[in-house]
């Protein structure tokens, strides 16, 4: 007998005869001889109704309240969908996140699982129940009641999966399947028959609304099979797994975050320690950050910019007006008319012109590009809000995503469990997980040091589309294999350039460098003794106080970082490379053998 969960999101439960024909589903596979536990999230738009609410009343609404008050949609859900199963014949008891046991940190809003029991679901399913479990709320250990984050029920869903052991997640959606992009905003996006957990990690974490980033998190970490399919049709949907669709595509999919938001700390002072100071403050508020560019210092000051989600702005802000007090930096500011677009494949790993292509799409649009951020498997640009529709369209036609894949026949079911049963290098260790206090916990898996790469900044740089694509296209005809790129908001109208490329390459790369700089009247900067760390993991980026721990223990070793990356497996810094063997004995130290 097979134990399977099945979620269904707002959509699939917006009425009360969704909600029978989700009943339906979950009885349909009990008479197939499986046990069933649903997960529902609230009906319809119910949670932004709740929402609008409490922000018709204030501004800022204490956020345990907000907690209390969003719990409700999903409590909603679960007794209809119970009084649906009765109705149809069959037994079923629905649990609140408490009465299940789902244990949270008191993060209010944002809060992660540290453990769920799973006797009182047992009892229930031995008794010949269908379980129904509300999605993205849990309680904390003074029994406050906490929520996930929006589009928590998916990462409920994951969590209840792995602590039962089921044999299978189905995630019942509005689409049949996760697609190379938003299907409603790119009509002829392709769905994909699977997907690695790595890749849909990346994706949802930039943007791809279809899963919470959070629940991919825990599918990785416990080898949970996750299928993501249609609440309206039987169609086939698309398996969440430790392989890719493919080994030879670059880019697997593009990621819209529509509604992020730029902070920029003026004129903080350029010196070890400061950039650890801010990032964390910020950790410490929960704030998740992303694409950080750091200008080249002028006058011993230096800006520095980062993005975080527009639901995070108003609290970023504060935090930043607090910031600039304290490490006496002259200003910040704050831009909410930015958004995020991020092409994803783990095939970029061994493919070079990738970047080259994607800022071509966007300049051949007329696009400006304000940053660039790239990492081991993702490729981000920032643009105007405005933009964002027209750049992901020309960005998923140029990697040709709407087209089929030809040859290699996509794997079977079996073939998929028994990989995510037996697969560590796509998945993660048990050794790591045995030593996990909470469920939610990050988990790092090692430190790697590459000390054979060259640095180069192009400074001053005119803000202009078509810049970084002439840039990378000249590189690129030079033959040099570009790793690191980081380009940062301009003030003047003018950006800086920053890449890292193989130490043998430095002669060719610092001729081309010469000749841009050259034509547009900048400046190249640039380190020939530069070492990259990379912490491997997974959930790096959104635990926000990972990237903080990092940057702590470099600068308690004395290690000054002039890049980052940050990837939800990866985080990347350069330093210098007589630094490179220290820092990475001492990060080592901090994440992995205290783990081990
Ligand atoms: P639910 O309420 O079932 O959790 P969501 O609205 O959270 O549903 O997620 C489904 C939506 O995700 C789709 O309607 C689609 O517009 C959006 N989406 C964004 N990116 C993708 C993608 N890459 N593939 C499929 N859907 C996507
Ligand atoms: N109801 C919650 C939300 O709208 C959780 C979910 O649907 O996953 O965000
Ligand atoms: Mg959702």
């Amino acid at each position: 007998m097979a134990l399977i969960v099945q979620k269904f999101g707002g959509t699939s439960v917006a009425d009360t005869t969704k909600i029978l024909a989700a009943a339906r589903k979950a009885i349909r596979e009990t008479r197939a001889g499986n046990q069933v536990v649903m997960v529902v999230s609230a009906m319809g738009k119910q949670t932004d109704h709740l929402i609008s609410l409490a922000k018709e009343i204030s501004a800022r609404p204490n956020t345990r309240e907000m907690d209390m008050l969003m719990s409700t949609g999903e409590q909603v859900t679960i007794a209809l969908m119970a009084i649906a199963l009765e109705s149809l014949g069959h037994k079923a008891v629905s649990f609140t996140g408490a009465q299940i046991g789902i244990r949270t940190d008191a993060t209010y809003s944002k809060a992660r699982i540290r453990s769920i029991s799973t006797d009182r679901m047992r009892r229930a399913l031995g008794e010949g129940k269908i379980v129904i479990a509300a999605g993205f709320q849990g309680v904390d250990d003074d029994l406050n009641i906490t929520t996930l984050g929006r589009g928590g029920s998916d990462t409920t869903a994951v969590a209840l999966a792995a602590a039962l052991k089921a044999d299978r997640c189905d995630i019942y959606t509005d689409v049949d399947g996760v697609y190379t992009t938003d299907p409603r905003i790119v009509p002829d996006a392709r769905k994909l028959e699977r997907i690695s957990y790595d890749e849909m990690l990346e994706l949802a974490s930039m943007g791809a609304g279809v899963m919470h980033s959070r629940s991919i998190e825990f599918a990785k970490k416990f080898g949970v099979l996750v299928q993501v399919r249609s609440s309206f049709s039987d169609n086939p949907g698309t398996v969440i797994g430790p392989e890719p669709e493919r080994d030879d595509m670059p880019v697997c999919g593009v990621a819209l975050a529509k509604d992020e938001a730029l902070v920029t700390i003026h004129g903080a002072p350029d010196k070890p320690g400061v950039c650890m100071k801010l990032f964390q403050k910020f950790a410490d508020a929960k704030i998740p950050t992303d694409m950080i560019a750091q200008n080249s210092s002028s006058k011993g000051k230096t800006d520095v910019s980062f993005t975080v989600q527009s639901d995070d702005a108003l609290k970023a802000s504060d935090v930043a007006a607090k910031v600039v007090t304290e490490i006496e930096a002259e200003s910040y500011e704050v831009d909410e008319n930015v958004a995020k677009i991020s092409a994803v494949g783990l095939g970029m790993e061994k493919q070079t012109g990738v970047a080259q292509k994607m800022f071509h799409a966007l300049f051949e649009r007329g696009v400006n590009i304000q940053m660039i951020a790239t990492s081991d498997i993702k490729i981000s640009a920032l643009l105007k809000r405005d933009d964002a529709v027209e750049a992901l369209r020309a960005v998923h036609a140029a990697f040709k995503l709407e087209c089929e894949p030809t040859d290699e026949a996509p794997k079977t079911r079996s073939e998929l469990k028994a990989d995510a049963n037996g697969s560590l290098e796509n998945g993660v260790s048990a050794n790591l997980i045995s030593h996990l206090t909470g469920m939610e916990d990050v988990v790092v898996e090692g430190v790697a040091l590459d000390d054979n790469q060259a640095r180069f900044t192009l400074c001053d740089v005119p803000d202009r589309p078509g810049l970084a694509a002439e840039v990378f296209d000249k590189i690129a005809e030079g033959r040099a294999i570009v790793d690191m790129i980081v380009q940062s908001v301009g003030r003047d109208n003018l950006a800086n350039i920053t890449f890292t490329v193989a130490r043998e390459e430095i002669d060719a790369v610092q001729r081309i460098a010469d000749g841009i700089c050259k034509s547009h009247g900048c400046r190249v900067e640039s380190n020939p003794h530069v070492a990259k760390l990379t912490v491997r993991g997974s959930g790096l980026r959104s635990h926000t106080g990972l990237a903080y721990r990092m940057f702590k223990t470099l600068g308690d070793s004395g290690v000054n970082v002039s890049v980052i990356s940050l990837s939800e497996r990866c985080v990347g810094v350069v330093v210098d490379v007589e630094h490179g063997a220290v820092g990475q004995a001492n990060l080592q130290k901090e994440f992995v053998e205290e783990t081990l």
